[in-house]
Parts: C-alpha cells; structure tokens; sequence
C-alpha cells in the first residue's frame, strides 16, 4: 500500500520502511499501515508528535516553529517561555548552541572576553574576572596575581598560596635545593623563599650543642648562649630532663640538677661531711658549718 504524501516540513514527512520505535511512546511503528513523523533523527506516531512542555500536537506547525529541547521537540512558544536569558544581551537563546561559563548562559555571540570584546567561542584556556570570561590576553595584563618567583602573572592552572605569597605551582620550589614543594606538608621559609624540611634543617635551624644535630622540629631550648633539644637538656651528671627546670647550676658551662651540683661541687664541712650551701668557715685549709 503507498504512503500518502504528507509532508511536514522538511524534516518531517511520511515513509515506506519496516517496523522502528516511535520516540515517544517506545511502542513499535508499522511503517506500511501508518503514517510516521520523522524529526531531529527520531521517529514518532502522528498523534505522539507533541510538545515536550505543553503537549500540543505538533503535526500542523511548519517546522521552523518546532524547537527542541531536551532532544524532545517543543513548540515555539514553550521554547521561548523556557529560554534561558543570555547573561550579556539579556534575549532568550533560542539556537541549540549556547555557552555555559561559571552558571550563566550565553549567545555564541556574546560569549566574548570582558575586556576586549574578542570572541571566545573557539578559544581553548579561558580565564574569568568577576564571573565573566575573560581572554587570556587581557586577563595577564590586568588581573593575574604575580608569581613571586618568576614575576610573571599566574593566568591560568593552579595557584599555590604559601603565606602572602602566590607562585605557579612549577615554581613553588625549595630556594635552596630547587626541590618541587606542591606535594610537601612542612614548609619552611628561608631568605624570604620557600624550604624544604631538609635544607631548612641542615642550613637554618640551629644546632643542639648537645647532640650536634640541628633543631627543627619541637622547642629549642636556650640556656647560657647554647641552644638544646628539648631532650637533651639534662644533667651532666644525673641525666635527669632539666627541662623546665628553675633550679639549675652550671660548672664548665654545662648544666647540673641542684643534687648533682651539691654533691659534686658544694665545699662539704669536714665535721659533718655535708655539703655547705650558705655560709661556712675555713680553719686550716678546711671548711666547717658555722657552728
Ligand atoms: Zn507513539
Ligand atoms: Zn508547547
Ligand atoms: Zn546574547
Ligand atoms: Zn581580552
Ligand atoms: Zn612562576
Ligand atoms: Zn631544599
Ligand atoms: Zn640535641
Ligand atoms: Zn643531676
């Protein structure tokens, strides 16, 4: 049986082919027994051919009134009650193709930078001031923050914030080693650069006169011009932790507990045999308690 010639615009109109699906109601189409409409690479029955939004049947529009939306077809007055507002002319867009920049929508047309006014539909790094897209061009030249490191601006790809200062994440590098220091948890900061732990250790942090080794982690202890551990703040005699300790002594600039240094260097009464702290008397070259 021949196909009645329908035509329905130009994307529309009436076959002879074997069974497909309408778009619609997903239910077959018998392309010999009835009519179908093809739109936008879809098939549906006649009477499926509706708006999407208001389901007004669509077969009697010309086809320049049909719009799409969703994939689905629209007529033109849900399409237009359904546009999105171009965020710089403030029409509806109404073309498939519209740009999306940091949630506003865009005419292909509009969407240029916000300095100059180029168009930026095909370029490929785009950089935004205030919400809108901005060239590359522009955006060096007046809005970038400065690499503190090589000066130049930071347009595009991460910024790493290390106190005040911005860097290109290639050039947040260890001032003395070179060492990259994007992925490092302690940083230190050396003549004003950034330190890997490191080098900040072996050149920076003062040395334990103790142990030798420098302190870079936890208190430094200072006592007598010397710099400690925590640690290794002890007794020279006892190794008792003197941290935190008020009563000290000191003999050969090494530091004693006050029952170390009695014992040890505190005048004894040749009497009583015990140490003298106060006052004492000598007779005969030995020392004695007052009384
Ligand atoms: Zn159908
Ligand atoms: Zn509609
Ligand atoms: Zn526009
Ligand atoms: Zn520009
Ligand atoms: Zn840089
Ligand atoms: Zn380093
Ligand atoms: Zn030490
Ligand atoms: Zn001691």
């Amino acid at each position: 049986m021949a196909a009645e010639q329908q035509s329905i615009g130009d994307s529309g109109f009436l076959v002879d082919q074997p069974v497909s699906y309408c778009s619609k109601c997903t239910s077959s189409i018998d392309q010999s027994h009835q009519s179908i409409i093809r739109f936008n690479n879809r098939l549906y029955h006649n009477n499926c051919f509706t708006c999407g939004i208001c389901h007004k049947n669509l077969n009697n529009s010309t086809n320049t009134k049909i719009a799409v939306d969703n994939n689905e077809p629209v007529c033109a007055q849900c399409k237009l009650a359904n546009a999105r507002m171009c965020y710089v002319c403030q029409k509806p867009i109404l073309t498939d193709g519209s740009i999306t920049f940091d949630t506003n929508t865009y005419h292909d047309d509009c969407f240029r930078c916000c300095q100059c006014q180029k168009l930026l539909i095909d370029e490929t790094k785009l950089a935004k001031h205030n919400s809108k897209p901005c060239c590359i061009t522009c955006y060096d030249k007046q809005f970038a923050p400065q690499c503190s490191q090589c000066l130049k601006p930071i347009s595009t790809g991460k910024i790493v914030t290390c106190d005040t200062k911005k860097y290109h994440s290639d050039c947040f590098r260890c001032g003395q080693c070179n060492k990259s220091l994007v992925d490092e948890k302690d940083l230190y900061e050396y003549n004003s650069k950034p330190c890997c732990f490191q080098c900040y250790e072996q050149q920076v942090a003062p040395q334990c006169v103790e142990c030798h080794k420098p302190i870079s982690i936890g208190k430094v202890l200072g006592w007598n011009e010397n710099k400690y551990h925590e640690d290794c703040f002890r007794c020279y005699q006892c190794n008792k932790s003197l941290a935190g300790e008020n009563n000290l002594f000191e003999h050969d600039s090494k530091p004693f507990c006050s029952e170390c240094y009695r014992q040890r260097f505190v005048p004894r009464c040749a009497q009583c045999a015990k140490p003298i702290i106060d006052k004492y008397r000598t007779f005969k070259d030995k020392t004695f308690h007052p009384n």
